[in-house]
C-alpha cells in the first residue's frame, strides 16, 4: 500500500528534486497571474512543449478523479498500476494518496507538492508530484506532474551494498566462438572488497580468475562456467587461505551461490569459516575421544591380563604355600619320628610327655609313663645279626602301639631297644595294669626272624606324675629307676615306683 503523502504548499523549490517541478511551477504562476486559476489547456500546451511525458490531467466527477490525459512515459512506467485504464478512473490505491493531494490543490487553489512511496510499481520506489489546480471549461480540474524520485534498483543496491555476504556480479566474457572465456567483475559490495582485501577500483573489471586464483584449482571455475553455459543456479563450498595477515593464513570457508542473470553471473559468498573450524574442532575432539577410548580399552585389556597373571600367581603361590606346608609337615614328622620303627622318637616323645604333664597338672588329671627295655637284646643281635635285630625292634614297636590306646597314648622309641609309653589320664595303678598286660602279650607273642621263632621278654618301669614333680624329667627318672629295679629283680617284670 502507498503511504500517505507529505504535502507542501510553501518553499516547494527547496524540497523538489527535479528541475521539471520548477519549470511547471513557473508556467502555472505565469498563467495564473490574472488572479484566477489558469486554463487547463494553456497549462497543458505549455507543459507539453517543455515536459512532454511526465504529466497527467484529470477532473473530479462525483468524488472520483477521472484521468483524461497521461503523458507517454508516465503512462508506460505507471500504466496498469496507476490506472485501470487511461483515460479512466484512478485506481483505489492511487486515488487514496493522489486524491488527497489533488483535493488539497483544489481546495487551496494553489500548487501542492508531495512525495509518496509506491510499493506496487515494478521499477519506481518513490515519486514526487506537483498538483496544479486549473480550470477546464470553467470547472476545477488538475494537471499533475509525476516524477520518479527513487527506483527499486536503488533499494536493491542498498541491500546488496550493506549485505554481510560478499556479492560479486561478473559479465560473461566470450571468445570468438561464443564460449565462456572469463568473467569480468562489474559489481562488488563492501563485504566483497573486505573479503578480497582490495578497493572497489582494484576489483571492478578484473577477471574473476585473477581475483580468485584458487578458483581454477578448486573446481569453482568449472562450476562457474557450467552455470554460465546452462544457466542452472549452483551452490558449492570454497576454501582459501585468509589474505588477512592477522589471522596467520587461517583457512577460510565459504558457501558460494552462483546464479546467471542474462550475460552476468552473480556470486554470493557466505563465510562459514567459523562453522567449518568448529566442525574441524569437533572432528578433532571426536578423534581424540576415539583415541582415548582405544587407550582405555587397551588399558582395560592390560589390566585384565595383569589380573589374570595375578590370579595365576596367586594360585601358584597357594600351591607353593601348600607344598611348603606339606614339606614342613613331612619334615616335622620326620624330625619327630624314629626312622626304623616309624613311631615317635625320643625328642617328640619327651615333648609329648612334657605337654601332657602340664595339662595333667592344670586339670589335676592323672598321668603316667612306662619305660620298657627288651631283655637280653644283645643276644638277638648276636644270633640274627643287626638286621634281624632291627626287624624284631620294628615288630616289637608295632605290638606296643597295637596294645595301647592309639588315640590317647604315645608310644616312642627312647633309644636302642628301649621304649616308653606316655599315658594321659592314667594313674600309677592303671598304668601298671596296662604294663602287665603288655608284658604278658610280649612274652606270648610269636616274634620271628627268617621263620625262626624269637621269644622275647621285656622289663617295665612305671611312674606317675606326682604333685611335687618339677619337670617331666622327674617322672622319667622314677620310671627309669623302676625299670632298673625290674631288671635287677630278674627281668620280664613290671615295677611301679611312687615318689
Ligand atoms: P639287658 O637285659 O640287661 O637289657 O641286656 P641287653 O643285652 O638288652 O642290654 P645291653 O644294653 O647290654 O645291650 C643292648 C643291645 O642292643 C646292644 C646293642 O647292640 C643293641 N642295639 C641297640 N640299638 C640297636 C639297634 O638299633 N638295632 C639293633 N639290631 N641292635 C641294637
Ligand atoms: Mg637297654
Ligand atoms: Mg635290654
Amino acid at each position: 500500500m502507498a503511504s500517505s503523502p507529505e504535502m507542501r504548499t510553501e518553499d516547494i523549490l527547496d524540497h523538489a528534486r527535479s528541475r521539471d517541478i520548477e519549470t511547471a511551477l513557473n508556467i502555472w504562476t505565469l498563467l495564473a497571474c490574472w488572479g484566477s486559476l489558469p486554463e487547463r489547456n494553456s497549462v497543458v500546451e505549455t507543459l507539453a512543449d517543455v515536459i512532454p511525458d511526465r504529466f497527467l490531467t484529470c477532473r473530479k466527477i462525483d468524488g472520483d478523479y477521472i484521468v483524461d490525459f497521461a503523458g507517454d512515459r508516465l503512462a508506460k512506467t505507471a500504466g496498469g498500476i496507476l490506472f485501470h485504464a487511461i483515460p479512466g478512473v484512478l485506481n483505489e490505491d492511487v486515488r487514496g494518496h493522489l486524491g488527497t493531494v489533488f483535493d488539497q490543490a483544489l481546495q487551496l487553489q494553489r500548487p501542492v507538492y508531495a512525495e509518496h512511496y509506491d510499493h506496487r510499481s515494478a521499477l519506481i520506489h518513490r515519486w514526487e508530484l506537483l498538483a496544479l489546480p486549473v480550470l477546464s471549461d470553467g470547472e476545477p480540474s488538475i494537471v499533475s506532474l509525476q516524477l520518479p524520485l527513487a527506483y527499486h534498483k536503488d533499494v536493491l543496491m542498498a541491500i546488496i551494498g550493506s549485505n554481510p555476504f560478499a556479492i560479486f556480479a561478473a559479465r560473461i566474457v566470450r571468445n570468438a566462438d561464443g564460449e565462456t572465456a572469463d568473467f569480468s567483475v562489474n559489481l562488488v559490495n563492501d563485504a566483497g572488497c573486505t573479503m578480497l582485501g582490495k578497493s572497489r577500483d582494484a576489483i571492478l573489471f578484473q577477471p574473476v580468475a585473477a581475483l580468485f586464483p584458487e578458483f581454477s584449482e578448486s573446481g569453482a571455475m568449472a562450476r562457474l562456467n557450467k552455470t554460465a553455459s546452462d544457466g542452472v543456479a549452483d551452490t558449492f563450498t570454497f576454501e582459501r587461505q585468509s589474505q588477512d595477515e592477522g589471522e596467520n593464513g587461517a583457512l577460510q570457508a565459504f558457501t558460494v551461490t552462483v546464479v546467471r542473470q542474462d550475460e552476468n553471473v552473480l556470486m554470493t559468498f557466505a563465510d562459514i569459516s567459523e562453522l567449518s573450524q568448529a566442525k574441524t574442532r569437533i572432528t578433532r575432539q571426536h578423534d581424540k575421544l576415539l583415541q582415548i577410548n582405544e587407550d582405555l580399552r587397551r588399558q582395560k585389556e592390560d589390566l585384565s591380563a595383569t589380573a589374570e597373571s595375578l590370579e595365576l600367581a596367586r594360585v601358584a603361590l597357594g600351591a607353593e604355600i601348600k607344598r611348603r606346608a606339606d614339606l614342613e609337615l613331612r619334615l616335622r614328622h620326620l624330625a619327630a619320628t624314629d626312622p626304623l620303627t616309624g613311631i615317635a622318637n625320643r625328642r617328640s616323645l619327651f615333648d609329648a610327655a612334657g605337654g601332657e604333664m602340664q595339662r595333667a597338672q592344670r586339670y589335676s588329671d592323672p598321668f603316667s609313663i612306662i619305660m620298657i627295655d627288651i631283655d637280653h637284646f644283645k643276644q638277638i643281635n648276636d644270633r640274627f645279626g643287626h638286621a634281624g635285630g632291627d626287624h624284631v625292634l620294628t615288630e616289637f614297636a608295632k605290638l606296643c602301639v597295637r596294645t595301647c590306646r592309639t588315640d590317647l597314648d604315645v608310644t616312642g622309641r627312647v633309644g636302642g631297644e628301649e621304649f616308653a609309653i606316655v599315658m594321659p589320664g592314667t594313674g600309677l595303678e592303671g598304668a601298671s595294669g596296662f604294663a602287665e598286660r603288655l608284658r604278658a602279650a610280649i612274652s606270648e607273642a610269636a616274634f620271628r626272624v627268617d621263620d625262626t621263632p624269637v621269644p622275647i621278654t621285656a622289663s617295665f618301669g612305671v611312674a606317675a606324675c606326682e604333685v611335687g614333680d618339677g619337670s617331666i624329667a622327674d617322672v622319667f627318672k622314677r620310671a627309669d629307676d623302676a625299670l632298673y629295679k625290674a631288671k635287677a629283680a630278674g627281668r620280664n617284670k613290671v615295677i611301679a615306683q611312687a615318689a
